[in-house]
């Protein structure tokens, strides 16, 4: 089932989206049928997990962090992943910069936003970005791709889409900044029930886990 729920999202995706499988859970067997059936893009929530699934996988794919990163899990993340979605302060930042420089290697990221203003959630707001951008600018050893959102989980996917909408406004306008050093070329939102809606205002990466896996044991 795996494959032809993979196909026939790829089948549907316009020209220049890509497909992020977020492997949260799943069995390399299972990651491995949707790379077959050619999906490019894992996302992993967890550097413990991933650590795992990339011994067997390897590059296969590329790795995408999409969860908290953790300042005693840099270095295998920076050994393991090609791109951390989920940077939004400056702490962080400056820790990935040094782990990077130690392994010399320049690790492209995107800014999370917590697009949704939830309390409880991680990203810096949409107003703060701007801000957190210059700061990172000076930092060598990570390039700034573009930017990542959630959103509040909502029932219906309609509820989504201001929050995407308010995303993409920052994307717009960081872009027209014209930052030295900084390449607004990502932009990563939508999951398995909103990323028609991510791709209409203008996602170009979409992190599906359930549509392509199926229901995920324990409810995480
Ligand atoms: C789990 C997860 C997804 C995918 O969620 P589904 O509803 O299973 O498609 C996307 N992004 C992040 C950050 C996730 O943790």
């Amino acid at each position: 089932m795996i494959r032809e729920n993979a196909q026939k999202i790829l089948d549907e995706l316009p020209q220049g989206v890509e497909l992020e499988a977020a492997c949260k859970t799943r069995s390399c067997k299972e990651i491995l049928e949707a790379i077959d059936a050619g999906v490019n893009i894992i996302g992993e929530n967890y550097v413990q997990e991933a650590e795992k699934a990339f011994e067997v996988i390897g590059k296969r794919a590329r790795w995408h962090f999409i969860g908290h990163l953790q300042k005693n899990k840099i270095k295998k993340a920076v050994w393991i992943f090609d791109m951390i979605e989920t940077l939004d302060s400056i702490k962080l930042a400056e820790e990935l910069d040094k782990g990077c420089a130690a392994s010399g290697k320049v690790m492209p990221v995107l800014i999370e936003i917590n697009s949704g203003r939830e309390e409880q959630k991680f990203g810096v707001l949409p107003e703060e970005v701007e801000g957190l951008i210059i700061k990172l600018s000076g930092l060598k050893y990570i390039r700034i791709k573009g930017l990542m959102t959630m959103g509040p989980l909502t029932g219906n996917p309609e509820d989504a889409r201001p929050y995407f909408i308010e995303t993409k406004r920052v994307f717009e306008r960081m872009k027209s900044l014209g930052l030295p050093e900084i390449e607004m070329r990502y932009l990563s939102m939508g999951m398995s029930h909103s990323y028609k809606i991510a791709i209409e205002e203008g996602a170009n990466i979409v992190r599906i886990g359930t549509r392509i896996f199926g229901q995920r044991l324990g409810g995480s």
